[in-house]
C-alpha cells in the first residue's frame, strides 16, 4: 500500500535532482537562457517544497519558511532582471530571505543541541564559530576602512561565513543523515557561496547572464529536490538530531575550518583590499589552530575523566582509586575501608536493576556524607565501594555510614533496609594498594562472616579465620554436592513443640546440623551464611525436606503415630516455582499426609510482590501443607505478609520471649490480640522458664517451644520422648492452625 507512493516521491526527488544537473550544464554553455531559468526554477523549487510538505507532512516550520525564503529571492530577480538594475525593494527582498535562512539555520542547531544534551564541549564549538565569523567580518571591515563603501560586502559576508561555520558544525555533528538532510546542506553551502559571490562584489543579486546565477538554479532546485524526498520529515527534525556522532568523530568534523584562512584572504582579496595587513591571514589561521587545540584538549579531559570515574554514581572507578592512591603522599597514615553492601543481591534480584541502581545512588550519597571532605569514596563494581582516608578518621567514617543505614532506603514508593560488611585496613610504608585491598577484603569477609552490618579492622589473625571459612565454604559445596563423603553429613534435630496449656508435645521443628569431620556438630549458624553465599540455599532446604520426609515415613512404618514436623525454608526455594509439586508428590509417594509437614517462612527474606511463593504457598495450603511465619516481631513485622500468604501461626521470635524478662509486655499483648482478630495462632520460640511459659499463657499464647520443654533431639530420642513407645495410639493432637482445627487429616 504505501511502497507505490514513497517509491514514486523518491523517483521525483531524484528526477528533479538529475533536472538541476542538467540544467546546470546547459546554462554553462548559454548565458543567454541563465535569467529565465533562474526565476524556473526559483518556481519550480517554490513549487516541489510545497508539493512535499502536502505529501509527507513535516512537523516541522522549517519547510514552509525555506518555501517563502525562495520566493523572496526568486520575486526579487525578476525585480533585477526586468529593470537590468538593482533597486531597493529587490535587495529588501533579499534581505528578507536572508533572515529567514538565518533564523532557520540557528533554530536546527539550537533544537539539536537542546534534544541531545549540550557536550561539554559545545561551547567550545560555539566560540569556535563565533570567532571565525567575526574574523571574516574584522578582515573585511577593515577592507572598507582602506577604500571602498559598500556595506553589503561587509554585513552579507561575515553573516554568510558565520552560516557556513554553523552549518559545519551541524553536519559533523550528525551521525546518520537521510537524503534529504544531505541535499539540504548542499544547497545550503552552495547558496552560501552564491551569495558570498555577488556580496564581495558588492551586489545582493546576481545580473542577468552571470556566471553566478547557475548556483541560484543549482541550490534553488536542490532544495525542491530535497523537499520531495520522503525522508524531508526529519531533516530538521528531531529524527536525525538524536543521532550525534561521538565527540571525537565530531572533532574530526572540524577538518573543514583549515580552508577558513584561505577563504579569509579570498574575501579580503575580492573585496579589494590590497593594504589588509598581512599578519590578518595568518593570525586567523593561529586564533583557530589554537581554538581547535582547546577543544581537543577538552575531549582528551572529558575521557580521562569517563576512564576514571564509574559511569552509574560518578564516584571514582578502580584506576581513579589506583591514581589517588599513587598521589597520596608518602608516609602520611592512611587506611582503605572496603564497604559490601549485605542485601543487594536480593534486591537486585527481587525488584529488578533500576532499582538496585537507584539504591545505589542513594547509598553512594550517604557514603560521601560519611566521608567527608578529607576521604575518597569510590566504587570498584557491583555493590563494592572504597573509601580511602586518613588513618585515624576511619573508624569514624565506618560508624557514621553504618548508622547512616539504620533509616531505610525509600526507591519508587519501595522501603529497602540494607546493611553493610565494612573491611577496615591500614596502609604501612610501601604497601602496594593491591596488597591493601586484600586485607581490607579478608576484614570485610570476616565482617560478612560475623553477620554483617559491621565494621572490623585487619589483623593477621584474622587470615586464618577467613581461611577456615574458605575452607567451609568449599566442604559446604562438597556437601551438598554429595560429591565426597569426608566433609561429614548433615544431620537434622527435632525440636519439640507445645501446647502451654496442656505441656503436651504436639509437633515438631526440623534443623539442621552438619556432623564435621574436624569440627564436631556445627550450629546452623556456623554454615548457613556460607550455605548462602555459594548460592546453595535451595540445595539445602531439598536435603532437609527429603530427610524429614524419610524420617516421618520411617516412624510410620515402625507404627508410631504422625505428628506434624515444620521445616524451614529459605527464599530461594519460595521462589522456585517447582516447589509445590515437588513437596506434593514426594508426600505422596512416602504415602505420607500433607498434614505431616508445615512449612516456616521469615519475613527477612523479603519476598516480593510478584514472586512465585504466593501461587506456590497458596497451592501448598489448599493441598493441607500448613504454613508458619517464623521469627515473628524481630523488626521486619509487616501485615503485608499476612496478607500475602497463607500464613497460619506465627511463630513469636525467642528475642521477643526474653523481653517478657524485663517487663516488656506490650509487644507480646499487642501480637496477641492482632492474632485473635486474624484468627492466627501463636507459638513462642525459645521459652526457658516456668515463668515466661506462665506469662505467655496469661497474654493467650498457646504453644510455645524451647528448652523449658527440650532441647532438639535426635530422631531417636525424639521418637522416644515425643511419639512415645510404639502403642501409643496412632492418632496424636496435632498443633491446630485455624484451618488444621477443621481439616480431617489434623483430627487423624
Ligand atoms: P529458627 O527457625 O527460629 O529456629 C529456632 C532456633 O532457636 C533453633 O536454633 C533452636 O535450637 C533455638 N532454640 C529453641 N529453643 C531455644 C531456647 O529455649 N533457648 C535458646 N537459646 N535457643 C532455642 P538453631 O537450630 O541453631 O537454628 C537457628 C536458625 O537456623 C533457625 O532459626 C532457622 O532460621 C535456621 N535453620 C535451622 N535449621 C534449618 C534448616 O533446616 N533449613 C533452613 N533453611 N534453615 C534452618
Ligand atoms: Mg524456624
Ligand atoms: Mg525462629
Amino acid at each position: 500500500m504505501t511502497s507505490g507512493p514513497v517509491a514514486s516521491r523518491t523517483g521525483a526527488a531524484w528526477l528533479l535532482l538529475a533536472l538541476t544537473l542538467a540544467t546546470a550544464v546547459v546554462l554553462a554553455l548559454q548565458p543567454q537562457l541563465r535569467s529565465v531559468a533562474t526565476v524556473t526554477a526559483g518556481v519550480l523549487s517554490v513549487g516541489a517544497i510545497l508539493l512535499g510538505v502536502a505529501w509527507h507532512r513535516p512537523k516541522a516550520l522549517a519547510w514552509p519558511f525555506l518555501a517563502l525564503m525562495i520566493a523572496a529571492w526568486t520575486v526579487s530577480a525578476v525585480l533585477v532582471y526586468a529593470q537590468g538594475r538593482i533597486e531597493t525593494p529587490a535587495v529588501a527582498l533579499v534581505w528578507f530571505g536572508q533572515a529567514i535562512a538565518a533564523a532557520v539555520t540557528v533554530h536546527a542547531v539550537v533544537t539539536g543541541e537542546k534534544q541531545t544534551g549540550r557536550s561539554s564541549t559545545a561551547w567550545l564549538d560555539g566560540v569556535l564559530i563565533a570567532t571565525v565569523g567575526l574574523l571574516v567580518g574584522v578582515q573585511i571591515v577593515a577592507a572598507e576602512t582602506i577604500g571602498s563603501t559598500n556595506w553589503t560586502t561587509v554585513v552579507v559576508a561575515s553573516v554568510d561565513v558565520a552560516l557556513m561555520s554553523m552549518l559545519v558544525r551541524f553536519a559533523v555533528s550528525r551521525r546518520v543523515m537521510g537524503p534529504a538532510s544531505l541535499l539540504v546542506l548542499a544547497a545550503a553551502f552552495v547558496a552560501i557561496v552564491y551569495d558570498l559571490s555577488s556580496a564581495v562584489q558588492g551586489r545582493r543579486v546576481a545580473l542577468p547572464g552571470e556566471t553566478s546565477q547557475i548556483l541560484a538554479v543549482v541550490f534553488m532546485l536542490m532544495f525542491g529536490a530535497a523537499a520531495l524526498h520522503p525522508s524531508m520529515v526529519d531533516a530538521f527534525g528531531s529524527g536525525t538530531f538524536a543521532r550525534r556522532r561521538r565527540p571525537s568523530t565530531a572533532l574530526l568534523g572540524l577538518l573543514p575550518l583549515v580552508l577558513v584562512p584561505s577563504g579569509v584572504a579570498w574575501v579580503a582579496d575580492a573585496s579589494g583590499a590590497e593594504n589588509l595587513p598581512p599578519w590578518m591571514v595568518p593570525g586567523a589561521g593561529a586564533v583557530i589552530a589554537g581554538l581547535c587545540l582547546l577543544r581537543g584538549s577538552d575531549a582528551l579531559r572529558s575521557s580521562e575523566y569517563l576512564a576514571e570515574h564509574d559511569p552509574l554514581t560518578d564516584l571514582a572507578n578502580r584506576r581513579g582509586l589506583a591514581r589517588a592512591f599513587e598521589e597520596t603522599p608518602a608516609g602520611r597514615d592512611l587506611s582503605l575501608l572496603l564497604i559490601d553492601i549485605d542485601e543487594f543481591k536480593q534486591v537486585n534480584d527481587t525488584h529488578g536493576h533500576d532499582v538496585g541502581d537507584a539504591l545505589l545512588l542513594q547509598l553512594r550519597d550517604r557514603l560521601v556524607r560519611a566521608t567527608g571532605s578529607s576521604g575518597l569514596a569510590a566504587r570498584l563494581g557491583g555493590d563494592e565501594f572504597v573509601v580511602l582516608a586518613p588513618a585515624s578518621e576511619a573508624a569514624g567514617v565506618a560508624e557514621r555510614f553504618l548508622n547512616s543505614l539504620q533509616d531505610p532506603v525509600v526507591v519508587e514508593g519501595l522501603v529497602l533496609r540494607t546493611g553493610a560488611s565494612v573491611g577496615i585496613a591500614e596502609a604501612s610504608e610501601d604497601m602496594p594498594l593491591a596488597e591493601l585491598l586484600t586485607h581490607a577484603d579478608v576484614a570485610m569477609y570476616a565482617a560478612k562472616a560475623a553477620g554483617g552490618s559491621r565494621a572490623m579492622v585487619f589483623h593477621p589473625q584474622m587470615r586464618i579465620e577467613v581461611a577456615r571459612c574458605f575452607t567451609l565454604s568449599s566442604q559446604i559445596r562438597q556437601l551438598l554436592g554429595n560429591d565426597n563423603p569426608d566433609v561429614g553429613r548433615l544431620e537434622i534435630k527435632y525440636q519439640p513443640l507445645v501446647d502451654l496449656r496442656t505441656g503436651e508435645m504436639v509437633g515438631g521443628e526440623a534443623l539442621v546440623r552438619w556432623q564435621h569431620p574436624d569440627h564436631g556438630l556445627l550450629a546452623p549458624d556456623a554454615f548457613l551464611g556460607l550455605v548462602n553465599s555459594n548460592n546453595l540455599d535451595a540445595e539445602l532446604d531439598a536435603a532437609v525436606l527429603h530427610d524429614v520426609l524419610t524420617q516421618l515415613a520411617r516412624w510410620r512404618d515402625q507404627g508410631l503415630p504422625i505428628l506434624p514436623i515444620s521445616v524451614n525454608l529459605t527464599r530461594d526455594s519460595l521462589e522456585d516455582p517447582r516447589l509445590a509439586d515437588r513437596v506434593l508428590a514426594a508426600l505422596s509417594a512416602l504415602g505420607l499426609p500433607t498434614s505431616a509437614l508445615r512449612l516456616e517462612i521469615t519475613e527477612h527474606d523479603q519476598l516480593s510482590a510478584e514472586t512465585p511463593a504466593q501461587h506456590t504457598l497458596a497451592v501448598l495450603d489448599a493441598a493441607g501443607v500448613l504454613v508458619y511465619l517464623d521469627d515473628y516481631g524481630t523488626g521486619y513485622t509487616s501485615l503485608d505478609y499476612l496478607h500475602r500468604f497463607p500464613v497460619h501461626m506465627l511463630k513469636l521470635d525467642r528475642s521477643v520471649v526474653t523481653s517478657l524478662d524485663s517487663g516488656q509486655v506490650q509487644l507480646v499483648a499487642a501480637v496477641s490480640a492482632m492474632a485473635a482478630t486474624l484468627d492466627l495462632e501463636i507459638l513462642a520460640e525459645g521459652i526457658e522458664t516456668p515463668d515466661q511459659r506462665d506469662q505467655l499463657l496469661e497474654l493467650g499464647i498457646h504453644y510455645g517451644q524451647g528448652y523449658l520443654f527440650s532441647r532438639p533431639l535426635t530422631a531417636g530420642q525424639y521418637a522416644q520422648t515425643v511419639l512415645g513407645p510404639a502403642e501409643r495410639p496412632g492418632e496424636g493432637p496435632t498443633v491446630p492452625g485455624p484451618r488444621a482445627a477443621r481439616t480431617p487429616e489434623s483430627s487423624h
